[in-house]
């Protein structure tokens, strides 16, 4: 049986618990969370040799973890704060990853428009002379970032002029328009990254199971030696044990930390960010993203073309309800109002196809009352005296130095010599890519004839050689080739890998995490939900009624979010 397929979970859960049976030897880590950080803590683990387990309380990805901007960087605006030492490790990661999950990450351009006026372009805190030296400044600033990114950096960055610009931007407004930069970076697909890190940990051995939450520890002597786990699915408890316990849970830690009954030493500021998912032909966007260098509140916000569709973000405010990060009424018009003074086009409420919001799990800033916009995007590995190692801060660019961190932490504890595996750990899918991923790709498309290169090209960049999988369930039952949605490149075998090979236990799962069909489709998945169901069905052999019950779930959601958008 697959690891990760829905069938797989429930053994995956006796599997948890047999560790909490006193004659049989416990887990050498347990990790709580499956966004990108607990997944790289679990592969980093396994890769070293542990015996390892990790339990996510809903869905894999559910949290930040499918809620970025997805950009794979350094971080320009880092660069006015001189936070250099941050800028260097995600540029060294950047690099890393370009290496080690190719067909997942890819590198993209930014145009950096310059407007005759701007005061404060990429977030710089302090005010130039009026006009005098900004372009320079910003050649600087670029050239720091090229040169911090050595030997693996992406491509230097240039000088443009104003017509060069607006090849590249022909919607952007030409009124003060002077000049610009065009520099590079990476994006990639936070969740399937996410699901690439947990595919691969899983093949080391990791024991891993979705919907199970920790709801309180286990102790020994004032040690943590466990904790209890609930499957959410069939509302059962398990014991799990463990001789190292990973919080890896974001915006949550605090709280998952609160249950050893200590005072927790993690502060959390949490700091929602919020997307809107546009149409590439409405921003008349080529390949190059684009950076808005300038918002009311000394911010930046980027125009990136990410898979069929274009992606603005992002917001930076406080917190709400850490389960349900809502879109609102003042978010949609903050970044509108913002989008609009850049872009000629006049982009409306109407235009918008789909929206995201998410929390930063951001370090808690000793100042009172400093903005999170200024927090520091460094991770920190905490532990507390009772045993748990808690992770939190970073980036979704940074994950793997945070996995290692944390991971030395335990080596250190164990007495091990310490030993970084995943620098040059190529993740499924990886191997052999691009050559292997050709070959499979056009010798599938030659025998199976039905698909068009739009599939073609989504499935290498979604599953990489993995992509084999896929097209042998359409060598089955080439009916599995037909999209799910009209203009999108999802196919239905997709549903169906997705049960089989990457713990897909709902509809939503499919919709909005093993594709990104609620992001990119313009009626957010409601119209194809239950066909997603239906294949679903056979796999999970699900009644009618669970089916629908299903379904119902997921059009709610899907409701509620457009409703908070008016609000
Ligand atoms: C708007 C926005 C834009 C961003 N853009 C970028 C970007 O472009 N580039 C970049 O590098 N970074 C970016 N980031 C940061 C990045 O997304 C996060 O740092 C990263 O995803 C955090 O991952 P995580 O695994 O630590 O947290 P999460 O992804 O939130 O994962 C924590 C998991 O723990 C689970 N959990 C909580 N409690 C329990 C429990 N009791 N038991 C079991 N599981 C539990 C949660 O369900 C959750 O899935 C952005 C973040 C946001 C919000």
């Amino acid at each position: 049986m697959q690891p990760l397929s829905s069938h797989a979970r429930r053994q995956n859960l006796a599997h948890l618990h047999k560790s909490g049976d006193p004659s049989r030897s416990p887990f050498d880590v347990l990790v709580i969370g499956g966004g990108v950080t607990g997944a790289g803590v679990a592969l980093d683990a396994a890769a070293r040799g542990y015996k390892v387990a990790l339990v996510e309380k809903t869905d894999f990805a559910s949290g930040a973890s499918s809620k970025s901007t997805k950009l794979i960087h350094g971080g320009i605006r880092y660069l006015p704060n001189f936070d250099f030492a941050l800028v260097h490790q995600g540029l060294v990661e950047r690099g890393l990853l370009l290496q080690n999950a190719p067909f997942l990450v890819e590198p993209l351009a930014f145009v950096l428009p310059i407007y005759a006026g701007d005061r404060h372009p990429v977030g710089m805190p302090f005010t130039p002379p009026r006009g005098i030296g900004l372009g320079q400044l910003l050649d600087l600033g670029l050239s720091f970032y090229d040169g911090f990114a050595g030997r693996r950096n992406v491509k230097r960055h240039r000088h443009l002029s104003r017509e060069q610009v607006l090849k590249f931007a022909p919607a952007l407004v030409t009124e003060r328009l002077k000049e610009g930069f065009i520099y590079y970076d990476a994006q990639t697909n936070d969740v399937r990254l996410t699901l690439a890190l947990l595919r691969t940990a899983a093949q080391f051995g990791a024991t891993i199971v979705n919907y199970a939450e920790v709801t309180s520890f286990m102790k020994k002597d004032g040690t943590i030696t466990g904790v209890c786990v609930c499957d959410r699915l069939r509302n059962q408890e398990v014991m799990v044990c463990a001789r190292h316990i990973v919080n890896a849970t974001g915006v949550f830690s605090q709280q998952v930390e609160a249950l050893t009954g200590a005072t927790p030493l993690v502060q959390v500021e949490p700091s929602k960010g919020v997307h809107l998912v546009f149409s590439r032909e409405d921003l008349q966007l080529a390949d190059a993203a684009l950076v808005l260098p300038e918002t009311d509140d000394r911010r930046l916000l980027f125009v990136i073309p990410w898979q069929s569709r274009v992606i603005l973000g992002t917001t930076d405010t406080g917190a709400d309800d850490l389960d349900h990060p809502t879109v609102t009424h003042a978010d949609v018009a903050y970044l509108l109002n913002h989008l609009n003074r850049y872009f000629s086009t006049h982009l409306t409420t109407e235009h918008i196809i789909s929206t995201y919001a998410g929390y930063r799990p951001l370090v808690k800033s000793r100042t009172a009352g400093a903005a999170t916009a200024k927090l520091s995007r460094n991770h920190t590995v905490l532990q507390s005296p009772s045993g748990l190692v808690t992770i939190v801060g970073g980036k979704l660019t940074t994950y793997r130095r945070m996995a290692q961190d944390t991971v030395d932490v335990l080596s250190r504890r164990d007495g091990y010599r310490l030993v970084h595996p995943t620098e040059n750990l190529p993740l499924q899918g990886s191997v052999g890519c691009p050559k292997l991923q050709q070959e499979i790709l056009s010798t599938s498309r030659s025998a199976l004839g039905t698909l068009d290169e739009e599939i073609v090209a989504h499935l290498g960049r979604s599953y990489g050689t993995e992509a084999h999988k896929v097209l042998q369930l359409i060598a089955e039952d080439t009916s599995l080739a037909k999209r799910l949605v009209d203009d999108l490149p999802y196919v239905r075998a997709e549903v169906l890998y997705a049960c089989r090979y990457e713990m897909a236990m709902t509809p939503y799962d499919v919709l909005a995490r093993r594709t990104s069909i609620t992001l990119e489709d313009r009626q957010r998945g409601l119209g194809v939900v239950d066909t997603i169901a239906q294949l679903m069905a056979r796999e999970h052999s699900w009644t009618t009624e669970q089916r629908a019950e299903l379904v119902v779930a997921y059009r709610a959601a899907i409701e509620q979010q457009m409703a908070a958008e008016t609000t």
